[in-house]
């Protein structure tokens, strides 16, 4: 089976901005920022999307976005941010590796496109 694009870039074997990294997630830049600030927070852990996630995966969840978190407040996002996580086509998934997008820097409109 080929790796995701993010597998690759977990294994080192694609550059990427890293801006955090601990033994159950990485964060880096987004490729193409839709915000001054635009991470991705994924779990190293292969998961295609939150529509994959089962029960045991509820303390992973739970540490990736507390890590959106730290990276907001280390990025003094103190007037606001959105944190995204699409999932299948509908949504606009492009990388079938479970992502957290956390988006910042500027006011943004609701709803999305
Ligand atoms: P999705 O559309 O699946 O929610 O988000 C995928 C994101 O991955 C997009 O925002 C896209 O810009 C980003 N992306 C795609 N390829 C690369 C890459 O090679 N490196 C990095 N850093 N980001 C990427």
């Amino acid at each position: 089976m080929s790796q995701t694009l993010f597998k690759r870039i977990i294994d080192r074997e694609i550059p990427a901005k890293i801006v955090y990294e601990d033994e159950l997630c990485l964060a880096f830049e987004d490729i193409n920022p839709q915000a001054p600030t635009h991470l991705l927070v994924i779990p190293k852990k292969e998961i295609a999307s939150i529509a994959e996630l089962g029960e045991d995966d509820a303390a992973l969840v739970g540490h990736l976005l507390v890590v959106v978190c730290k990276l907001a407040a280390e990025r003094k996002l103190s007037n606001g941010y959105r944190v995204v996580a699409n999932s299948g086509p509908d949504a606009g998934q492009t990388v079938p590796h479970l992502h957290f997008h956390l988006l910042g820097g500027r006011a943004m409109s609701w709803p999305p496109g």
